[in-house]
Parts: C-alpha cells; sequence; structure tokens
C-alpha cells in the first residue's frame, strides 16, 4: 500500500452544508481532545503505518479528516519526525485551511508537505456552503491564511467544490483565480441517499459551467489562468492530444483500493477516506489482522466492484480513462459498490466535447 489517507479526526470546525461526513462529526470533541486522542495513539498510528507499507521503501501519507489541524502542530510534529525516520515519506494534509498557524507553516516547511486548501470560489456568496459550527462564513479566514502560506512561500493547491452558488458565477470566479495564482482543482459536488443534496448542480447545470469556465480559459489570449492552473482543463486537453495519456488520480484507476486505504488513530481501515464508518467497505483493525487477511479483503471488494463495472462499462470509448468513476460517490448516490459514478453523462459529454474544441 503506497498511500495512507489517515483520518486525523472525525470532529471538524466547519459544518459545509454538502459534506458527506458530516455524520462522523462530534461536536463535544474538542481541539485537545483531538490532540489527546492522536498524542495517546501516536505510537501505534506509527506501527499501523509502517504495518501497512509493507515492503515498499517509500510511502505517502494524507492527513486529513474531518479537520486534521485539530491536533495540535507540536505533536504532528512528533509523529513525522518518528514516521519519516522509518521509512521516506511524502506528507500530505487536505485541510480547510481556517486553522493555520505559523506552527503549522514550519511543520510544513520542514517535511515538504503538499498542502491542499478547500474553498468554493471568489467571495462569501460562491463559499457559501463553507460554514462555521457556530455560523459564519469561513472565506475571509481561509484567504488571510492563503496570504500567509504564500508571504512564507509554501505553494499550495485549493480544491474547489462546485454547486449551485457557482450558477452564472464564472467571470469571478476566472477573475479570482488569474489574479491570486491559484492552482485548483474543480469538482462538482455529488449527491448522496442519506445528506443534504439541495446544492447539488443538474447535470445540464454543471456541463455549463464548466463549458462557460473552460471557453474562458482556452480564449484567453493574455493566459491570465495557465496550463495547468485548473487541472481539469488540462487533463481533458491532455486527453484530447495525447495517444496513450493516463490520468493518475484514484478515480481513473481500476484500483483505486490497492493504492489508497483509510486508516484512523485507532487502526480501524476502511477502502477509502469518503466510504469511512459504512460496513461494506470496512476491512477490520489492522493492530489485530495480518496483512495477509488485508489483502484478501481488499481483493474481494476489487472483484465485487470490476464485476459490475466490466457489465456496465466495459463497452464505453472512456473505459480507459474512467472504470466507471469514484466508487464512494457512486456509493452514496445509489447504495451499490458494482455502480458507475452519477457523472458518467459529464465525462462523456466533456469529452466528446474537449475533442470538437481542441481538435478542430
Ligand atoms: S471542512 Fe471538510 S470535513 Fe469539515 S465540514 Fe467541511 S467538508 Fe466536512
Ligand atoms: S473510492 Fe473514490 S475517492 Fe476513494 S480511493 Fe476510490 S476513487 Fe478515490
Ligand atoms: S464514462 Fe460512464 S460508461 Fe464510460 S467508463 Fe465512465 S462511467 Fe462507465
Amino acid at each position: 500500500m503506497h498511500t495512507i489517507v489517515f483520518r486525523t479526526t472525525n470532529e471538524c470546525n466547519l459544518r459545509c452544508k454538502y459534506c458527506y461526513d458530516n455524520s462522523n462529526h462530534d461536536s463535544k470533541i474538542s481541539k485537545r481532545i483531538a490532540t489527546d486522542n492522536f498524542f495517546n495513539n501516536l505510537d501505534y498510528i506509527v506501527k499501523d503505518a509502517i504495518k501497512l507499507y509493507g515492503n515498499i521503501n517509500y510511502g505517502k501519507f494524507i492527513f486529513h479528516g474531518g479537520e486534521p489541524l485539530l491536533v495540535d502542530a507540536k505533536v504532528l510534529n512528533e509523529f513525522c519526525k518518528i514516521l519519516s525516520s522509518k521509512l521516506p515519506i511524502e506528507f500530505s494534509v487536505q485541510t480547510n485551511g481556517t486553522l493555520i498557524t505559523k506552527d503549522y507553516i514550519d511543520l510544513f516547511k520542514k517535511y515538504k508537505f503538499k498542502v491542499g486548501i478547500s474553498l468554493d470560489g471568489a467571495n462569501e456568496e460562491q463559499n457559501g456552503a463553507r460554514i462555521y459550527k457556530e455560523g459564519g462564513n469561513s472565506f475571509n479566514t481561509v484567504i488571510s491564511k492563503m496570504n500567509l502560506l504564500k508571504q512564507e512561500q509554501i505553494k499550495f493547491g485549493v480544491i474547489m467544490s462546485i454547486n449551485k452558488l457557482h450558477i452564472n458565477r464564472e467571470q469571478e470566479l476566472y477573475d479570482f483565480i488569474a489574479n491570486n495564482e491559484i492552482n485548483t482543482n474543480i469538482r462538482p459536488i455529488f449527491p448522496s441517499l442519506s445528506g443534504d443534496n439541495s446544492l447539488v448542480m443538474s447535470t445540464t447545470e454543471y456541463l455549463t459551467f464548466f463549458k462557460n469556465l473552460f471557453e474562458m480559459w482556452y480564449n484567453d489570449s493574455e493566459k491570465r489562468v495557465k496550463t495547468g492552473q485548473i487541472l481539469e482543463f488540462a487533463n481533458l486537453v491532455r486527453s484530447v492530444v495525447l495517444d496513450n495519456y493516463t490520468n493518475r488520480c484514484c478515480e481513473c484507476s481500476p484500483n483505486c483500493f490497492m493504492n489508497f486505504i483509510s486508516l484512523d488513530a485507532s487502526g480501524e481501515v476502511y477502502a477509502c477516506n469518503r466510504l469511512y464508518n459504512i460496513n461494506d467497505f470496512y476491512y477490520g483493525n489492522i493492530r489485530n489482522m495480518s496483512i495477509e487477511e488485508l489483502e484478501n479483503k481488499i481483493n474481494r471488494l476489487l472483484e465485487l466492484r470490476n464485476k459490475g463495472i466490466e457489465e456496465k462499462c466495459g463497452n464505453c470509448k472512456e473505459y480507459r480513462n474512467c472504470y466507471g468513476g469514484c466508487v464512494a460517490e457512486a456509493y452514496s448516490q445509489f447504495g451499490l459498490i458494482g455502480e458507475k459514478s452519477g457523472f458518467c453523462e459529464i465525462r462523456k459529454e466533456l469529452n466528446d466535447y474537449a475533442k470538437k474544441r481542441v481538435l478542430m
């Protein structure tokens, strides 16, 4: 296993309206409790990670959550020191950005973290779903923290969850990305059987949004947003112009469960952090199972997944770049392991669109 997505804590200081993880957030947990929980398990977590990495000589460790920066920077620093003394590790963090301080910046510098921040757009309105547990928009705080990162010359990427609040707001978003020189991923929020779907765009709404933004970028003679700044655009063009292009994201792989695993501070392992606390994707506790047992469970899950997907997607011309899309998205929408992602139509349409647009 080369990438551990670590559930640093279940708790979060935000309550984003579309969050797939809201049911796992415990409102009683404070920064202090999250830190103590991590600290008390620190040596076990190191052992768990080493066991999961197995024989590889280089590992990736992503601090995820909930909100990972609820755990004190000193404790994270101690953990990174011990883990990286055992194996070369590439550390990353996916954070809502609100809790970044100089202590975390020092940590990011020391261990060369890849930093991902979540922010939904150019202003409070577009960021309207990302609100604090106590209420209030997180936009201004995140912008001030991004400025701090820039001052300290920490590179970071921004994940934007595209939702109904972005309808007809493409120009503001484009200017924001250009003026702030942001490297970003844009991805639509996905519907779920149990969550609040009121902000999920329809297929037509998302296609309109994406194409409008793409056209701004493609037709921009000054190239205010550079190639690669919006990763989805660069990947779409690459997939059209390069023969044998392979997108390396987990969502474009036929075996994401072989490469990624979700681990928590108690040793619980799940197929993916987005599928945490769902029985169908629970492997067990790594502290009382062998790696062979784990591998057997992963293989069984993959067989189940691939059987369904080959039936549904085997004849699709996008198969090599999609493999049915993200399992977690499909499961949260349909409750089935072998179902293709609800973004199937979007993917097909955008590929046809890019072929016409780029090759014409
Ligand atoms: S910051 Fe992330 S984990 Fe926290 S509520 Fe928002 S989407 Fe959920
Ligand atoms: S379920 Fe989705 S998010 Fe999770 S590892 Fe697979 S493709 Fe990635
Ligand atoms: S585009 Fe749709 S049919 Fe084709 S592989 Fe992806 S999910 Fe399956």
